[in-house]
């Protein structure tokens, strides 16, 4: 088994190239060795674990790690199953340095041992956006046409869209290819823009990989099943099944996937209207959960998708099959609440329509969703103006009056005419910038802050992020790398302090994952049990717990948090704290006093509950040695 991380270094702006190795004394990898070379070089970097290709389910995530455009840092993105086809390529990492001279497709090739073939080859990117399947999958398509015929086995193709280009949100694309048939179920590495990164700093619009290469991988089921039954008293297929299963299907809410079973358990925390219902009563959130979530929007998701076992997986081999589809449109929960009841939208066709829309043109669904809302409720408000935006409508968001089919549909052409503002930069309309830099231009002289309304997460100076869509205050937190679950998102009441602690402790479980290339929804063993593994086979246990404490560390020292900027945020947090206290009785007498600042001084409240998350963060990171 390799002993160390093969790394292929690739400049774009003239096709050189180089490997290099580097031994598993200090880099164990794709997170922290990504993270070296990005902080050294500002590359961005395509890496797999050291179990990719092994027999452990979730092992061949590919992580990608470079500067995020829109948040600002250091920032690490994934996605399912692409890291089964790279290992073909015989390396652990690509590392892309420079950049093309015009939007191009970087080619990689390795048959048989031989040596990898590496080529840039221009495209007429928009051309082949605005064909076919448009976007993303219009280039998917091009680039298999341009390309597949010279592979022997199936590639895999990596792709951005004209979003990539136009915002500091695009990210990149890639779905699992099957016997020259390029399949619907599409994987992202949304979250930080990096689409956006590879785009515009590279000038790579697509990436094909894949090769013969057949590495010696840890394939040892009885070795394997020895592990798990000295652990867990169950074989590895049998522990993986049971900690998979809300992903699969649930049994207790009759339901499955991220999707069905966050919405069949929310109740009165659902987030609708651009997060206004945080201002509604238990009640009516819990009507609205009730009439348009349960009784249409979740019905119809079990309906279509769960009872007619419409699920696949993300390219590799794994019982949680956890990508629910309808037909070509993938459900998963954090898209389709933001591109959903976020944007007022409670009927499955009008979600599919825009989040296909969104996912087309190569946004973060996550971030694009969010942004639509912030816009919509910009209009719904009056503040500003159908043709500040460059559309011709305005939301339809008043819940007394909703029409579930209708009134949906027409929320979702809105927010895909506002994905035409954001792309062609109508009216005052542009978000090269981020949006922080844009509110702040766009607020001046109006006597109110744009981006009061907008739940999102500050760094540095002009840095952003659409929280996880879950209404705690951990979605919150000041984080070094924030929009992904290095932090609690339980429902719990935790002192700030605490809160940070241990949010730092969830930041170093998620690494090791991360740092594994380890699908997290594997994670009821994964966590725990891969460092022993490492331990077992490489020798370096200890070694590999320490670098993450290491790299964890290093992140940290790079965090510029800036204190909650929009009232919004205030608001999404003291409302949290107040639904603890009245709707789950929760009798903490810390949650009693920060109830008090709160009622006393919302902004001071949040300042002092921000710097105490803050301090047990930081007093919880600092094992730089
Ligand atoms: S849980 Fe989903 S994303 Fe993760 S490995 Fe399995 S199919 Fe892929």
């Amino acid at each position: 088994m390799n002993m160390h991380q093969k790394v292929l270094f690739v400049d774009p702006a003239t096709g050189f190239y180089r490997t290099r190795k580097y031994g598993f004394d200090r880099y164990y990898g794709p997170v922290d060795l990504g993270i070296h070379l990005a902080d050294k070089q500002n590359s961005l970097n395509f890496g797999v674990g050291a179990f990719a290709g092994s027999i452990f389910p979730g092992s061949n995530r590919m992580v990608v790690t470079g500067r995020s455009p829109c948040w600002q840092g250091l920032y690490v993105s994934s996605m399912g199953g692409a890291g089964l086809v790279f290992n073909n390529l015989g390396i652990n990492m690509l590392s892309l340095v420079g950049k093309a001279h015009s939007p191009s497709v970087l080619y990689l090739n390795r048959n048989h041992g031989e040596e990898i073939e590496v080529e840039v080859v221009p495209i007429e990117v928009d051309e082949i956006w605005r064909s076919g399947r448009t976007g993303v999958y219009a280039l998917t398509d091009h680039v298999h046409r341009m390309f597949g015929s010279r592979y022997e086995k199936d590639p895999r193709i990596l792709v951005c869209g004209p979003g990539a280009r136009e915002t500091d949100f695009g990210g990149i694309m890639s779905v699992p290819i099957s016997q020259g048939k390029i399949s619907a179920v599409d994987t992202w590495a949304g979250r930080g823009g990096m689409g956006s990164a590879l785009f515009q700093s590279h000038g790579i619009a697509a990436i094909i990989y894949g090769g013969t290469v057949v590495e010696e991988d840890f394939r040892d089921k009885k070795v394997a099943d020895g592990w798990f039954e000295n652990k867990y008293h169950l074989k590895l297929r049998e522990k993986d099944f049971e900690a998979t299963a809300k992903y699969r299907f649930d049994e207790k809410f009759s339901t499955g996937g991220t999707l069905g079973v966050n919405y069949a358990t929310m109740g009165g925390r659902i987030m609708a209207f651009n997060y206004r219902t945080i201002f509604d009563s238990e009640e009516k959130r819990c009507f609205l959960h009730q009439r348009f979530i349960l009784d249409h929007y979740l019905k119809q998701f079990n309906e279509e998708t769960i009872a007619g076992k419409q699920q696949a997986t993300c390219g590799e081999p794994c019982v949680a099959v956890c990508k629910k589809m309808n037909g070509h449109f993938k459900k998963d929960y954090e898209p389709y609440q933001t591109m959903g009841p976020l944007c007022g939208i409670f009927d499955q066709r009008a979600a599919e329509r825009l989040n296909h829309h969104c996912d087309a043109m190569g946004l973060d669904a996550i971030s694009g969703g969010a942004v639509l809302a912030w816009l919509m409720d910009l209009l719904d408000t009056g503040t500003l103006t159908p043709e500040d935006l460059g559309v011709t409508e305005v939301p339809r968001w008043d819940l007394e009056r909703f029409r579930v089919v209708e009134d949906s549909q027409h929320n979702a052409e809105l927010g895909i005419a506002l994905i035409e503002s954001i792309l062609s930069r109508r009216g005052i309309v542009d978000f090269r910038e981020g949006i922080r830099k844009w509110s702040r231009i766009h607020s001046a002289g109006r006597g109110v802050n744009l981006h009061d309304s907008m739940v999102y997460i500050a760094f540095g100076r002009r840095g952003w992020m659409a929280p996880n869509q879950y209404w705690v205050a951990g979605a919150l937190a000041p984080m070094t790398i924030m929009g992904k679950y290095y932090m609690v998102y339980s429902n719990d009441f935790l002192p700030p302090r605490e809160l940070g602690q241990k949010s730092a402790g969830r930041m170093k479980a998620e690494l090791i994952l991360d740092n594994l290339g380890i699908c997290r929804f594997h994670r009821g063993w994964a966590e725990e049990m891969l460092p022993e593994v490492m331990g077992e086979i490489y020798g370096c246990r200890d070694q590999f717990l320490r670098a993450i404490s290491v790299l964890a560390g290093r992140l940290n020292s790079h965090n510029c948090p800036v204190f909650w900027e929009s009232e919004r945020d205030i608001d999404y947090v003291h409302t949290f704290l107040k639904r603890k206290r009245e709707v789950d009785k929760d009798e903490h007498p810390e949650l009693t006093r920060w109830l008090e600042k709160f009622a006393a001084d919302k902004v001071e409240a949040a300042k002092d509950f921000w710097y105490e998350m803050l301090k047990g963060i930081n007093e919880s990171l600092d094992e730089m040695f």
